[in-house]
Parts: structure tokens; sequence; C-alpha cells
């Protein structure tokens, strides 16, 4: 794969590169349209990494229906799809891993211990193999993003790290291959998280400047649906994740939840720009 793409390189191809987890739906297609605008040459990977998941997480279990992402694949004209073995990953004497510290311990990462070492790795082997000009990764998983930034940064990667928005259900659910472990009826009340970002985010447009009384929205908004059990509401700076005293400018909601023994993950950026204010 790395000669090939080294090969595209050397004819002048710019590559814009996807990489995802598979189980494709309309957000990782929208980043494969965006990345088509960006590159000559579009590749995207599919690979369950096993490294990020904790023992007791859902990796045996993670949804793999390959024909059908093949043929999405095919429907929108990527170039090269990815498809490595865990074996063709991590040889068996593996043992050097990428660790964002900081960014890496909240959140997320308190929740699933290791869970970002094994993005970071996976990303950074990926980007080592693919050698893309450009990378595209969803607003959804926003701390990934954060910590994505800061490690292609920290490590001099050549890659431009590009974000698309998030694409999300009529019901404001944002898409996830794990929303695939649901029926229509846990699917909706799934769509509590995004109400209570968007009754946060009001009360932010409105004038409110205090992160807890923001927080407390989307709390009230979250809480009493059945079977949802809050894991965080954090209102952060989204690009360094760090902790916001009063909510005066770009503010990241962020929230975590467990549905019916299901985790999920969503976020939206509240712009002050769009307050009502004098
Ligand atoms: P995954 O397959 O879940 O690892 O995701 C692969 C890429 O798709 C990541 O960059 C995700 O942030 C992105 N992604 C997942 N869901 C969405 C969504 N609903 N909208 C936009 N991007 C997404």
């Amino acid at each position: 794969m790395q000669a090939i793409c080294l090969g595209l390189k050397r004819k002048g191809r710019k590559i814009a590169f996807v990489p995802t987890m598979g189980a494709l739906h309309e957000g990782h297609l929208s980043l494969v349209r965006r990345a088509r605008k960006l590159g000559d040459t579009v590749v995207v990977s599919v690979f369950v990494n096993p490294t990020q998941f904790a023992p007791g997480e859902d990796f045996a279990r993670y949804p793999r229906p390959l024909s059908a992402d093949k043929r999405l694949l095919v429907t929108e004209k990527v170039d090269l799809l990815f498809l490595p073995t865990a074996s063709d990953i991590y040889s068996t004497d593996h043992s050097t891993f990428v660790d964002v510290e900081e960014i890496s311990s909240i959140l997320e990462g308190a929740a699933r211990p290791g869970h970002f070492r094994g993005v970071a790795t996976v990303v950074a082997k990926l980007l080592n193999v693919v050698c893309p000009d450009v990378a595209v990764f969803g607003q959804k998983d926003g701390q990934q993003v954060a910590m994505i930034k800061s490690m292609v940064r920290h490590l001099n990667f050549p890659a431009r790290i590009v974000v698309a928005p998030t694409v999300r259900e009529r019901s404001g659910l944002a898409m996830s291959s794990r929303n695939r472990y649901f029926n229509q009826e846990q699917l909706s009340r799934a769509s509590c998280i995004h109400r209570g970002m968007r009754a946060a985010e009001a009360l932010a447009i409105a004038g409110e400047e205090d992160p807890a009384k923001i927080e407390a929205a989307a709390r009230s908004e979250i809480e009493p649906t059945p079977g949802v059990r809050i894991d965080y509401i954090a209102i952060l700076d989204p690009d360094d994740l760090r902790t916001l005293d009063r909510v005066e400018g770009k503010a990241g909601i962020f929230v975590a939840v467990w549905l019916d023994g299901v985790r999920l993950i969503d976020n939206i950026i509240v712009r002050p720009s769009r307050r009502g204010r004098k």
C-alpha cells in the first residue's frame, strides 16, 4: 500500500485519505465526498482497530458489513480501499505506541483507558502508509479531532487535517455505526442527546455565560429519557478541550451517554457571534 501511494505521489497525484472502521453511513460518505474535492486520488481505509477497544468493549460485535461497504465505496468512485488485517498493521513484536498526553486523559480518555493511545497509534501508522496530502476526519468525534490535530503538529506529519461537519438523522441523532445496535424505539430515545445540546446552545446564544447553567440545560433534556445514563456533559474550548470559566467565545458542548448499554458520543460547537447580544 505504501509503495502504491508513494508511486502515485511521484506521478504528482494529490492523495486525500479517509480512515474509517467501516459499517459506512452517510457521515462517512460525506467525508469521502469532501476528500474527492481535496485530492486527485481518494483512499479510504476500513480497519476495526483492536488497540482502541478496551477488554469488555464491543470489538468482537462491532458491525463489519464489508460487502455493503464496498458497494458504497464503488458508488462514490473511491480510487483505493485499504483493507488491512490486524496482523498487517500490528506485527507480533509491535511495541511502539503514540500517546497524546493531556487531551487523551479527559472525557472519552477517562472513560475508556487506552482508547486514544490506540487511535493515535493507528492513525499515525495509517498516515505513514498512505502518505496523504490531506486526511479528512469528522467533527462527530470532536475529542479525536483535537487529539489528531495535536499529534500531527507535535510529530510533524506532513498531512493537512480537514474536519467535516457531523451528519445527522432527521431526529438530530448523529449518524454512527453503533446506531445499528438500536431498534426504532431506541433510536428515537437517543435523539434526546441532540435536543439537550440544542437546549444548551439556545441558552448560550440567548446570552448565558455560566457553563454550569448551560450544562444543566442539556442535562434536564437528556436525563429524564428512560434507559439513558449520562456519563458527561462538558462545556469546553473545542480546539484544546480546556475548561471554560465563562462562555464568551466559541464553545464546544461535549456529551457522552449510555443508552441501553451502548455508549454514544456527540458534540456541537456554539458560536457567540450568533448571539442576540448588544
Ligand atoms: P469511524 O468509522 O466511526 O471510526 O469513523 C470514521 C470517520 O468518520 C471519523 O473521522 C468520524 O469522525 C467520521 N464520522 C463518523 N460519524 C460521522 C458523522 N455522523 N458525521 C460526520 N463524520 C462522521
